[in-house]
């Protein structure tokens, strides 16, 4: 282990708590966002931690740099601040994950030379059709149909040679049957299975961009992140992380995933509701305070 990794662990050791905000900047970050990335605040200032802001710019074709600095203007005028960031900067920079591309493949390599990743041909259509039954359950916004196994080699082949071919995406084989345990901290006890609630999924995309799985799992272990704060949609992604940290042998940070903000009609708040971006709101007269009395008055 090098001098720099064992006196940034001793950084991250007297540092304590470390949480993160991790917005993407592929839409005005609405009502929703602001609550998550509040009570996120709030937890890292109760602990007098350390609260990190990871700019997820990984999709180069959605994501861009003036909804970065929107992302950032809103949540400084909604009174949220944050000590290391893509603007301050901080021992773990890069803080964009554009920038970070490098340890990604380098985990990407790692996993194929484990044998726990093969690359498929299935296009989406082919999944959809291939689902044999409509999907239910709470909205995962990761969620696709059980991956039938049409490209997963046999259990027990060698590794697949290590070179990314154009057009093929690259999937996680998933443990079958294991069950996934964990505590959420809001949520209590969570269990799901592999191959049951979620099958083999992504972690490079055709278009040679790794997958929000794969990215999230090594910057969270990498920024030396203690708990996750986030919305409950994502609680089942929680178990397929889980499943990729012990593969790449990382720490598993603790999780709070929170209750998600529903439109009037109760529907999800999509980035598309315009109507209660942080910048409607705050262009209809809406303070920071006001926002700020809300979430603190209803419960968690
Ligand atoms: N960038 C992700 C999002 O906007 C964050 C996911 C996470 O917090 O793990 O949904």
């Amino acid at each position: 282990m090098s001098d720099t990794r064992t006196s940034e662990q001793a950084a991250a050791a007297r540092a304590g708590y470390r949480g993160r905000l991790a917005p993407s900047p592929t839409g005005y970050l609405h009502l929703g966002h602001a609550r998550t990335f509040w009570v996120a605040s709030e937890r890292a200032r109760s602990r007098g931690g350390t609260l990190v802001l990871r700019d997820e710019d990984l999709d180069p074709r959605r994501a861009r740099a003036e909804l970065a600095a929107a992302m950032l203007e809103d949540l400084r005028w909604l009174g949220i601040t944050w000590q290391e960031g893509p603007d301050v900067g901080g021992p773990f920079a890069p803080y964009s994950q554009s920038g970070r591309r490098g340890f990604y493949l380098e985990a990407w390599a790692r996993l194929v030379a484990r044998g726990l990743i093969y690359p498929c041909a299935c296009s989406r259509r082919d999944l959809a059709r291939a689902a044999a039954a409509p999907h239910e359950g709470p909205h995962d916004p990761e969620d696709e149909p059980l991956y039938p196994g049409t490209c997963r080699p046999p259990a027990g082949a060698p590794p697949t040679s290590a070179s990314r071919p154009a057009g093929l995406n690259w999937r996680f084989r998933v443990p079958d049957g294991e069950e996934i345990v964990f505590l959420d901290l809001r949520r209590g006890r969570q269990s799901f299975v592999a191959g049951r609630d979620f099958g083999d999924f992504v972690v490079w995309r055709r278009d040679d961009v790794p997958a929000y799985q794969l990215a999230v799992v090594v910057d969270d272990a990498l920024m030396k992140i203690t708990e996750v704060v986030r919305g409950e949609d994502l609680l089942k992604s929680a178990a397929r992380q889980m499943l990729l940290q012990r593969a790449l042998s990382l720490a598993t940070p603790d999780y709070y995933h929170c209750r998600l903000v529903r439109g009037e009609a109760g529907a999800r708040l999509a980035k598309r509701h315009d109507s209660l971006s942080l910048r409607a709101l705050r262009a209809a007269g809406i303070t920071p305070e006001q926002l700020r009395v809300r979430f603190a008055r209803e419960s968690e």
